[in-house]
């Protein structure tokens, strides 16, 4: 068996051992294991202190008061509660609309398709050739109707970055509610909220090392802007905006996954951005290679390449022991790319395409390999089809 090579963290990490470590305290009878809603025992409060520490960890590092970070199950979750929560049921909604882009994340799409549905009118950004929205086209399309902006921070398919501070100014200014998709960048980009004008940020530990089941929704605190209305009713945690015994182990991993991101975040792009340079200028001469996307403009961690006349899924085959990826983990057995065909990439050129991600456990001699690799199996296919 040849060595496993993992390049998909822009799909789940693994866990960091020292995240595991932490969480390993609050699972047993001899950790803290208590429900921090009973407050009246010594275990409840324990458990509670925690999570509080934990709130208070995250607001610090991402900007925000602890009131505003609201624990979820992922950012699927923080993402329908965003879109979803903004709307009253006591309102009426007729003729309002919400800004999109084509290219977000299908938890975003859908929640959006989902508000459709409901009556609300949604207006779809197009992105431009490497596949930021057009910002005069937002400019263009607010109207005094509209509820809500939602743009991604960075695309999860192509690492392009949309500049989320430009747009949050412009919101501002129009006193819309702003909405960042930042389950990409969190953990490998310092966003500070006192700076950015963001209303509501998404994200989730399992992209930064942390625990899957676990998510953020931060909230700013702004009552005469508007009021996040809860998807799930029940005992009314989290200020009544989720309820649900609060997954305390959890709440643990992603504050300590964030720490540890936070602590090594410059060193760690750097290195990456060298793995990924290094990628590309070992493959780059191959006969009919390109980038989706742009080098330059888009995250170190991702880098989208299409291979032209070769099909993504038979190398894929072909280089089974290294982990890549045809596109989003959430669409690669349903659908084509959206994002890819956003950015006027035909049916074939979309089949064409791979996902590289990089990570902290990436090594240069492991993209050594992945190169190596790649022009023997394109010889191969080339030969052989
Ligand atoms: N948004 C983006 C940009 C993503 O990359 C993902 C996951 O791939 C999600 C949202 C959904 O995140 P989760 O898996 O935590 O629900």
């Amino acid at each position: 068996m040849k060595k496993l090579i993992y390049l998909d963290y822009a799909s789940t990490t693994p866990m960091d051992e020292r995240v595991l470590k932490k969480m390993n305290n609050y699972f047993t009878i001899n950790g803290i294991f208590g429900n921090p809603s009973s407050y009246l025992n010594i275990f409840g409060i324990e458990a509670k202190n925690s999570v509080e520490k934990a709130r208070c960890n995250i607001a610090n590092i991402i900007g925000s008061k602890k009131e505003e970070i609201i624990f979820t199950s992922s950012a699927t979750e923080s993402i329908n509660l965003a879109i979803k929560g903004i709307i009253n049921i006591n309102n009426s909604y007729y003729q309002k609309n919400i800004i999109t882009s084509i290219s977000e994340h299908k938890a975003v799409l859908e929640t959006c398709y989902y508000m459709q549905k409901l009556g609300i009118k949604i207006i779809y950004l197009k992105n431009s050739n490497i596949g930021s929205i057009n910002l005069n086209d937002l400019k263009e399309k607010i109207t005094n109707n509209t509820i809500l902006v939602s743009i991604m921070h960075i695309n999860n398919e192509i690492g392009t970055i949309n500049d989320i501070k430009y747009i949050g100014n412009i919101c501002k200014k129009k006193n819309i509610v702003f909405h960042v998709d930042a389950t990409q960048s969190i953990g490998k980009y310092q966003l500070n909220l006192k700076k950015i004008n963001i209303d509501l940020l998404s994200f989730s530990a399992h992209k930064f090392y942390g625990p899957k089941g676990i998510g953020v929704l931060y909230i700013r605190n702004n009552k005469k802007k508007f009021k996040i209305n809860p998807l799930i009713h029940g005992g009314g945690q989290e200020n009544g905006i989720r309820s649900g015994t609060l997954a305390v182990h959890q709440i643990i991993g992603i504050s300590e996954a964030l720490n540890i991101s936070v602590r090594e975040i410059n060193e760690e792009k750097k290195r990456i951005k060298k793995l990924k340079q290094q990628l590309w200028d070992g493959i780059k001469n191959i006969n009919g290679i390109y980038i989706n996307g742009d080098l330059k403009n888009s995250s170190p961690y991702i880098i989208n390449i299409g291979f032209k006349k070769i099909f993504n899924k038979i190398l894929m085959i072909e280089m089974k022991n290294i982990a890549i990826s045809a596109s989003s983990a959430c669409i690669s057995n349903t659908h084509t790319s959206h994002v890819l065909k956003s950015l006027g990439l035909t049916k074939n050129l979309i089949q064409s395409s791979i996902r590289f991600s990089f990570g902290r456990f990436t090594t240069k001699k492991e993209i050594n390999y992945t190169i190596e690799y790649l022009h023997s199996t394109i010889k191969k296919i080339r030969k052989k089809y």
